[in-house]
Order: C-alpha cells, then sequence, then structure tokens
C-alpha cells in the first residue's frame, strides 16, 4: 500500500505529492488528466515570482518537479470510487475506472473543479480568445474594452463590480427576471456607472472573426435577439467541483465540495483534500498549491501519529 495516495495532479495534486515525497513516504498519483485545468489555460500573469507563463508550460514543468522526486505516477486514471478505512490507522481504497483497486494509509483529494459552460456555439471556438471563465485571471486583460458577464448571481455580480473598476463597460446578462445575487451586491452593482444590466436574457452564440467580436441574446419575453458588440465574456454560471464519485464517501457541501478545515482534513480521519474541490474560498493555482502543501504536512502528521505496525 501506499503511504500517501494522492487523486488529482493539478496544482494541488502535484504540491502534495512533492511535500509528501520529500518526507520519504510511498506516494501515488492517480489522475485522469495530469496537469488538470492548468492544461486549458493560455497566458498566467499572477503565479508569483513567474509574470507570464502558460498553462501547458506549467503543467510540463509540475510534471517534471514531481518526478524529481520518487512518485508513482498513475495518468490517464480516473478515480470511481473512494471507500474510506473503517477503523482509525486502517486502509482506504480508492477504485479506479479500469477496475484496478489502490490502497493507501492516507489519501489526498484534489480533483478541482470544472467551469459550467454556456454551451452555445462559438463559446468552445472563442475559449481564451475572449471567452473567459476567471475574472481574477483575464480580467486585466480586457482593461478599458467592453465585457460581458453571463449569470446574475453572486459570483456573476462579483465578476461584474471587480470587472468594472478596470474594463471600460461591462453588460450584465441575467437568464431569470431579476439578479440572484445578495441585496449587497447588487446595491454595489446599481452604483457603478459603467455597468448595464439585462435579465430575462438568453445567450444564443458567441460571435467573432479571430477572437470575439460580440455575442447574441434571446430576450425571453418578447422572442426577440439582439447582437452586442464587445471584446470578452466573462461565463459565471458556476464552478462545478469534480466530487460526484465521492458523494457517499465523504462529507460535501450542497454544491458539492468538499468540507475540510484549516488543516485540510475531511470528515474521515486520515482523508485530506486541497484545491478548487474542496471549500477553499478562493479558486487559483497559488492557493491550490499552498493548500495542496498543507493537506500534505497534515498527512504527513498523521502518518507519524499512527502506531507502529
Ligand atoms: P485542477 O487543476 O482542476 O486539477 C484536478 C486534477 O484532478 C486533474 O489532474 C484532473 O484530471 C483530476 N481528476 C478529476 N477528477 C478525477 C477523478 N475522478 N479521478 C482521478 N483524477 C481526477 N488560476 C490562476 O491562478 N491564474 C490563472 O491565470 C488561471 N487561469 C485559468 C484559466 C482557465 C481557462 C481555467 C479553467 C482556470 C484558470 N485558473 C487560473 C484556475 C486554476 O487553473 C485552478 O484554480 C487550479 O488549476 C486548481 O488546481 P487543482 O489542483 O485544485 O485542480
Amino acid at each position: 500500500p501506499f503511504d500517501v495516495l494522492i487523486v488529482g495532479g493539478g496544482p494541488a495534486g502535484a504540491a502534495s505529492a512533492i511535500y509528501t515525497a520529500r518526507k520519504g513516504l510511498r506516494v501515488g498519483v492517480a489522475a485522469e488528466r495530469f496537469g488538470g485545468q492548468v492544461l486549458d489555460t493560455m497566458g498566467i500573469e499572477n503565479f508569483i515570482s513567474v509574470p507570464y507563463t502558460e498553462g501547458p508550460k506549467l503543467a510540463a514543468q509540475l510534471e517534471a518537479h514531481v518526478k524529481e522526486n520518487d512518485v508513482d505516477i498513475m495518468n490517464l486514471q480516473r478515480a470511481d470510487k473512494l471507500i474510506p478505512a473503517t477503523r482509525e490507522g486502517g486502509l482506504h481504497e480508492v477504485v479506479l475506472a479500469n477496475g484496478a483497486s489502490l490502497k493507501a494509509k492516507t489519501v489526498i483529494l484534489s480533483t478541482g473543479a470544472r467551469w459550467r459552460q454556456m454551451g452555445v456555439p462559438g463559446e468552445e471556438e472563442y475559449r481564451n480568445k475572449g471567452v473567459a471563465y476567471c475574472p481574477h485571471c483575464d480580467g486585466p486583460l480586457f482593461k478599458g474594452k467592453r465585457v460581458a458577464v453571463i449569470g446574475g448571481g453572486n459570483s456573476g455580480v462579483e465578476a461584474a463590480i471587480d470587472l468594472a473598476g478596470i474594463v471600460g463597460h461591462v453588460t450584465l446578462i441575467e437568464y431569470d427576471s431579476q439578479l440572484r445575487a445578495d441585496a449587497v451586491l447588487q446595491r454595489k452593482l446599481g452604483s457603478l456607472s459603467n455597468v448595464k444590466v439585462i435579465t430575462s436574457a438568453l445567450t444564443t452564440r458567441v460571435n467573432g472573426a479571430e477572437k470575439v467580436t460580440g455575442l447574441t441574446y434571446k430576450d425571453r419575453n418578447s422572442g426577440d435577439e439582439h447582437d452586442i458588440e464587445l471584446e470578452g465574456i466573462f461565463v459565471q454560471i458556476g464552478l462545478v467541483p469534480n466530487t460526484e464519485w465521492l458523494q457517499d464517501a465523504i462529507a460535501l457541501t450542497p454544491r458539492g465540495e468538499i468540507e475540510i478545515d484549516a488543516r485540510g482534513q475531511t470528515s474521515q480521519p486520515g482523508i485530506f483534500a486541497a484545491g478548487d474541490a474542496t471549500t477553499v474560498p478562493y479558486k487559483q493555482i497559488v492557493i491550490a498549491m499552498g493548500a495542496g502543501s498543507t493537506a500534505a504536512l497534515s498527512a504527513f502528521d498523521y502518518l507519524i501519529r499512527l502506531p507502529a505496525e
């Protein structure tokens, strides 16, 4: 068995692997796609101490750094089921989609999350060419330009307030007849002069040439279609944690985030979690790496307290 089995090979999992391997532990990483969301990212300008890098380059560096250490990387392996140990100090089991089963004294869950997409024509085509999902990451790329935010929940309204301070103009598009964000956020939004809110609107198409040039939405009351010219579209209709497979094994919030404490401990002794899959407040590369390191050190602390075999 492994001392530490890490499920997920994004920034959080990579950090967990390096920290635990450097303690001399027997470490395995099972990942559906080593690199995680970083593989889908173009420019990265907020990875502290690295003014500019690109996703595929950072993902390759993550893998190279993990491989500097004695870690068993099992790439292209999806975990389907977690069976926690029945007694404290017992072995946890992770069942893979290929039927194999891995056992470990501690498990670190770092399966990340995925942005919910609109699923309209042009969205995929113009991803990273005007279609964006992370205002903290890509907001500054649209300095002085016109953008839309899709979604009027808390994250959409927060994004619109954030972007209004950077870009030229923000159009917030909400499907429902009213915004769903907290009243305090809606009041703040209403005080901004360069924000326009359109409700009862369904985005039907992303328009572009080489990059995004606009979007088309349908007025849900009249049925009429309208075009808006703009340079950027921030889709804020939900970040979905990759935790469906954990539902019966550990405590998740109603939104599916793994509940962790400040040490990365989950509801099950010996099982830790880190990164976008968890309740950690902000979802960013540096934050996921920090959280992965925290979970790793917590797993080590747990292991040194287990009775000798
Ligand atoms: P992820 O990166 O999501 O990695 C999850 C890992 O788990 C992957 O290896 C995945 O294959 C694996 N996995 C999932 N389910 C299973 C399973 N059942 N079994 C096995 N493995 C599984 N952040 C920034 O700080 N700066 C940026 O500029 C930036 N830009 C971004 C741009 C885009 C387009 C996107 C999508 C995100 C961006 N982010 C950015 C956010 C950042 O990528 C994430 O916060 C970070 O990658 C989270 O790391 P993680 O390790 O928690 O999860």
